[in-house]
């Protein structure tokens, strides 16, 4: 099977992290920073960082009409964090004029477990995955607090609050597989990849 071609957003944030990840499962990776590099890519990670930077960025870049029309038409995207962030529909406790790409149909709050908890990390059970559970790295992590009828939860926290979906090709994580050796996440997207 040939490899394929995909992006990661390299805007700001762990570019780098989520390059070597998908490049040791067989992907060939492009850095997008530009509307040309979008256009030649199978699939794309909007990567962890933070979300208010990269969305002022990819205005700056014009890259935000080109990423939704992309989105729009049925690009497979995996986001992290931030990049969790940049693909909701709505955001709260955004800064002030904070846009986001938009494709998944959930609500997402920013930095929503405040300063006094910035990080942390915890076993999730993530049942599409089986044993072993998912290592997640939550650093200034937003948490999904209302999804649509088309969206799948991935997997919650104990309290059931939502930490990964998937609404069709679009997939996202609150946490950082690309920091723990996780490779379950960046393959579910490569699968999607090759389906689409
Ligand atoms: N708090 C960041 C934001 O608002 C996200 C943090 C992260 O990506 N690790 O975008």
């Amino acid at each position: 099977m040939t490899a394929p071609r995909v992006g990661v957003l390299a805007l700001q944030g762990d570019v780098r992290e989520h390059a070597r990840v998908l490049t040791d499962l067989g992907a060939e990776v492009v850095l997008v920073r530009r509307p040309e590099e979008l256009a030649d890519v199978a699939g794309l990670v909007l990567p962890g960082g933070e979300s208010s930077v990269i969305d002022k960025l990819s205005r700056a870049f014009g890259l935000q009409q080109p990423l939704r029309d992309a989105i729009a038409g049925g690009l497979p995207v995996y986001g992290t964090c931030a990049g969790l962030i940049l693909l909701a529909d709505r955001i709260t406790d955004g800064i002030v004029g904070q846009e986001t790409l938009g494709g998944l149909d959930v609500t997402v709050r920013r930095n929503a477990f405040g300063s006094q908890v910035d990080s942390f990390e915890a076993d999730l059970r993530v049942p599409a995955f089986g044993d072993p559970p998912v290592h997640a790295v939550f650093i200034r992590a937003p948490l999904v607090t209302e999804v649509g009828p088309g969206v799948e939860v991935l997997a919650a926290l104990e309290d059931d609050r939502i930490v990964a979906v998937q609404q069709g090709a679009l997939l996202g994580t609150a946490f950082h597989p690309e920091v723990a050796g996780e490779l379950r996440f960046h393959r579910r997207f490569l699968d999607l990849v090759r389906a689409a």
